[in-house]
C-alpha cells in the first residue's frame, strides 16, 4: 500500500480562524492556523509544540488530532473522487486492453460516480478569546460556553470574561 496525499483546502472564517474539534469531548472551537513559512528556512518557527490543549476539557492531544467530523468526511469524499475513482477507471481500461490476447481475462469494472464534494464553508460564528500567556494563539469558542477556557498552547485556564474579546469600538458611544 502506498500513501497518496491530496491537497485539501480548509475554509477559514473572515478572521482567518479554522474550525477544530476536540477528540476527547468532541466540542468544536476554532484556532488560527500557522502561516506557511514557505520563504525558506530563514524563519524557522519555534514549533516545538507537540500537543494542543482543548479550551473546554483541558485535555491535550497531538496536533493532527483535531479534525472535525465534517472535515474528515470531506477528506474521505475527496479521496474517493480524486484518487480511488481514477484508479478504478484505469484498472478497467487496462482490463479491456489486455482482453484481446489469448487470455480469458476479462474484467468489467463499472465505476460508480464519486462526485467531487461541495467545498466546506466556514461561518464567522463563535466568540474570540485572547490569552495573556500566548497572545499569538487566539481561539474562538462556542457562544454558550460559560466555564473557564484553557489556553491552546499551555492549558492555563482563564475565566471567560477575562479573555473574551472586548466589544468593537462602535459600541463606545453608548454610556
Ligand atoms: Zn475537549
Ligand atoms: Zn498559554
Amino acid at each position: 500500500m502506498s500513501e497518496t496525499s491530496i491537497p485539501m483546502t480548509l475554509p477559514l472564517d473572515t478572521e482567518g480562524f479554522l474550525r477544530r474539534e476536540c477528540p476527547h469531548c468532541e466540542r468544536q472551537f476554532k484556532w488560527q492556523p500557522a502561516e506557511d513559512a514557505d520563504d525558506g528556512a530563514e524563519s524557522i518557527q519555534s514549533q516545538q509544540v507537540v500537543a494542543y490543549y482543548c479550551p473546554y476539557c483541558y485535555q491535550p492531544a497531538p496536533l493532527n488530532a483535531w479534525w472535525t467530523k465534517e472535515q474528515l468526511e470531506h477528506a474521505q469524499q475527496l479521496m474517493m473522487s480524486e484518487v480511488l475513482a481514477p484508479q478504478l477507471r484505469r484498472f478497467g481500461r487496462q482490463g479491456r486492453q489486455t482482453s484481446h490476447s489469448n487470455s480469458f481475462v476479462k474484467i468489467d469494472v463499472s465505476v460508480p460516480d464519486f462526485p467531487i464534494p461541495e467545498p466546506l464553508v466556514e461561518p464567522s460564528d463563535m466568540i474570540r478569546v485572547d490569552f495573556p500567556c500566548h497572545p499569538e494563539e487566539p481561539l474562538k469558542v462556542i457562544e454558550d460556553w460559560t466555564a473557564e477556557v484553557g489556553c491552546l498552547v499551555c492549558g492555563i485556564r482563564y475565566p471567560l470574561d477575562l479573555v473574551r474579546e472586548l466589544p468593537h469600538s462602535s459600541e463606545e458611544e453608548a454610556e
